[in-house]
């Protein structure tokens, strides 16, 4: 997926445009999948929540993967492309009762993180297994907005109440066959992860029924060109070696399950917009695109950087651009960023544009949706139609025109 391919591209199917390199997926798939080759029974259930269109979920169905799904909608989603329901680990939090029940009825895993749903859940279907999602109280994580693990967080259930998790789990005879934790994004430090991955075992140890241990996710994906990532490597070989020996102590193999989402597609996408103006103040050089936090929302929802290149002109000389949107509100991508210079036209690329983008994307400011595009055998084939006015308006009621 080249410079010039990308511009052939945005021509064909315009812009903005996001485009996922399906070789990159794969690679990223096959990295997490070696990284354990010592482990037996290796699970990898990417998270739907990432980037949900159902061409990339169905390629990923083909690569071995199961699902990690956080909403009935994307259990649906997976079912849809095909996948066995049993391959879906489904993981809630603060749902609907009655939602829990239909994906149970469903056939596909369920996770619980809280003590109250659990017990209500247990009593009325004790026959259903039921994997727990444990809170280790570990600080890890980028920054607090995607760190889900730390003692005030609302997810999972907190090992300090472990005894009262089993009186339940007794009380109501479910049999536990899973236990879960999700710390957070972008983990760098292994030991961090290896010392959460200890509070699982200990507790994994009060279950006598267990079929896997869910690590979660939160590897970390480099954002720039010499930027940082999670060995996976000294992870894999620490994790497995760990795992193993639980297993042996344990009496069984158990599957080791991880629901990575950001690893696998973040890297892969690529956001083209176009530059409408260039705008110069008396401090700053704006380089505004046909684009705005309606489509790409991180750098404002979480203050994410993301690399951006003059992808038609790209060996020009650099000066500074603040990178903006259109939006009626400020919605900067890039402030002072050193680019090939940009001439009105030009087509600019952003990186890790494939993890939380494009599904985080909306109408704002009655904008239409970005197409989708995925690079595969050496083509582009359109995965997703840009919006028109229809879409805008669809399921709005015009009381005034009956
Ligand atoms: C979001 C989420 C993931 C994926 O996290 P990444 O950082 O994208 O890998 C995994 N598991 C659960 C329960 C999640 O909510």
């Amino acid at each position: 997926m080249n410079n010039q391919k990308l511009i052939k591209a945005a021509e064909k199917f315009g812009s903005p445009l996001y485009v996922y390199d399906s070789n990159k997926i794969k690679r990223q798939f096959n990295k997490l999948k070696n990284s354990f080759k010592s482990v037996d029974n290796l699970q990898i259930n990417y998270a739907v929540k990432a980037l949900s269109n159902i061409s990339i979920l169905k390629f990923i169905i083909n690569l071995g993967s199961g699902i990690d799904a956080v909403s009935i909608q994307e259990v649906n989603l997976a079912i849809k492309c095909g996948i066995k329901p049993e391959k879906i680990i489904y993981t809630p939090n603060g749902v609907s009762m009655d939602e829990i029940k239909k994906a149970s009825q469903l056939g596909v895993k369920i996770n619980i993180d809280n003590l109250s749903v659990l017990e209500e859940f247990g009593n009325n279907n004790p026959s259903v297994p039921i994997c727990i999602r444990i809170n280790p109280h570990i600080m890890a994580g980028g920054n607090t907005k995607i760190s889900v693990g730390h003692i005030d967080s609302k997810f999972g259930i907190s090992i300090h109440q472990i005894p009262h998790l089993l009186r339940i789990v007794n009380n109501t005879k479910i049999k536990v066959n899973g236990i879960h934790m999700h710390t957070g994004s972008d983990i760098l430090d292994i030991d961090v992860f290896l010392r959460a991955s200890e509070i699982l075992f200990d507790t994994a140890k009060n279950f006598d029924k267990l079929e896997f241990i869910d690590f979660g996710s939160g590897f970390k994906v480099p954002y720039f060109p010499n930027d940082s990532e999670t060995n996976l490597k000294e992870l894999g070989d620490k994790l497995s070696k760990r795992f193993n020996l639980f297993c042996k102590e344990y009496g069984k193999k158990l599957t080791l399950m991880f629901e990575p989402g950001k690893f696998l597609v973040s890297e892969s996408g690529k956001f083209l917009c176009k530059v409408n103006s260039i705008k110069q103040t008396t401090s700053t050089v704006f380089a505004q695109v046909d684009s705005g936090f309606n489509h790409f929302l991180r750098p404002m929802m979480y203050g994410a950087s993301h690399h951006i290149e003059n992808i038609s002109n790209s060996n020009d000389i650099q000066r500074y651009y603040s990178v903006v949107g259109y939006i009626c509100e400020t919605d900067t991508f890039a402030t002072n960023r050193k680019i090939s210079t940009i001439r009105n036209g030009d087509l600019l690329c952003f990186n890790n544009a494939g993890a939380y983008c494009h599904t985080m994307s909306s109408n704002y400011n009655s904008r239409y949706r970005p197409a989708e595009a995925m690079y595969i055998n050496n083509n582009f084939q359109l995965i997703r139609k840009r919006e028109g006015f229809e879409d805008l308006v669809r399921n709005q009621i015009d009381i005034f025109s009956q």
